[in-house]
């Protein structure tokens, strides 16, 4: 009996699987179609303030893909699969093409010139010719490299240390800027932090989510706000949610911030409304 009720369970589970799957091997073949055909895929834009004055300091690309029934796919959901079937490549060279020519048109429109981060995902910084195609299409678009802030997530640098650290450097050298993402996942040693030439570590939210009055003296984000400091580094929280972890990260020195309190992910258009609105008024 026990074996019989043991192979229901499996066959279940299998037969579970095998959905899965295809539905997996369905919802690549519709991204790639998304992709070649330029249509459902847009980039978003979550502002990142300052601290103390709530200006805006630069903001996030975060990738959107809507189906055409119009059904909207997680990227936690699509980046995963595209990460492992490699088709993050092609998307990623998508998602800078689509910064920078946005970041031309803002400058056309005369909107205040802040920076933009973009996602990196692991199998792209892997391939050899990651830098210098990054180069190639920033330099074809004419944006100037400084407006660009690249976030890779903490587990990808400490990979592989060394390697990273060298195309870090060249990165910088074109000026770009490098932020470590997700930041206290890892568990990443001082050391191997110290020999990376990051200009900027995001704490992840998780550790925004923890941030009480009770824990903030030996809370994970404290800690990494001190660690920012004494290496030189800029530091900013993700998902901030409240006026209290916002409080609480304004008093231990966090200088910037992003997160639902602020604002959420937007189009490009709604961007330019919201810095408008939000812009002190004139004088
Ligand atoms: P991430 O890079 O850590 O991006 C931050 C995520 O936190 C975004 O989720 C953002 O919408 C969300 N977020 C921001 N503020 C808050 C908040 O106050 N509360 C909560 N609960 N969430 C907040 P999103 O847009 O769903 O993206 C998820 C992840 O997908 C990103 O995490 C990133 O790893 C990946 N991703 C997104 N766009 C791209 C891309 O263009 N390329 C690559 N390679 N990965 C991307
Ligand atoms: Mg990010
Ligand atoms: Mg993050
Ligand atoms: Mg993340």
């Amino acid at each position: 009996h026990a074996k019989q009720a043991g192979n229901q369970h499996w066959r279940f589970f299998s037969g579970e699987m095998e959905a899965t799957t295809q539905n997996r091997v369905r919802l690549l073949t519709e991204l790639r179609s998304a992709l070649n055909q330029g249509k459902g895929l847009e980039l978003h834009y979550q502002p990142q303030v300052a601290s103390d004055s709530h200006a805006l300091v630069g903001c996030e690309a975060l990738i959107r893909w809507v189906k055409a029934s119009g059904e909207a796919i997680s990227p936690d959901v699509f980046i995963p699969l595209a990460e492992y079937t490699g088709m993050i490549v092609d998307i990623g060279d998508w998602v800078l093409r689509e910064a920078c020519r946005q970041i031309v048109r803002w400058d056309a429109l005369g909107v205040p010139g802040f920076r933009v981060g973009i996602n990196i995902s692991a199998a792209q910084f892997r391939e050899p010719d990651f830098v210098a195609k990054t180069a190639r299409i920033i330099l074809e678009s004419g944006v100037a490299p400084s407006r660009l802030e690249l976030e890779i997530t903490e587990s990808v640098a400490m990979e592989d240390p060394v390697s990273v650290a060298h195309q870090l450097r060249e990165l910088k050298a074109l000026g770009l800027r490098v932020a470590v993402d997700d930041f206290g996942c890892g568990f990443s040693s001082l050391g191997s932090l110290n020999r990376l030439p990051f200009d900027r570590i995001k704490i992840d939210r998780a550790f925004v989510a923890e941030l009480t009055p009770e824990t903030r003296e030996d809370c994970i984000a404290t800690m990494i706000v001190k660690l920012a400091k004494s290496l030189g580094l800029d530091v900013i929280a993700e998902g901030v949610e409240t006026d209290q972890q916002a409080r609480l990260l304004d008093e231990m020195g966090c200088g910037e911030m992003q997160g639902f309190l602020y604002a959420r992910p937007m189009r490009a258009g709604e961007l330019e409304k919201w810095i408008a609105c939000s812009a002190p008024a004139s004088q």
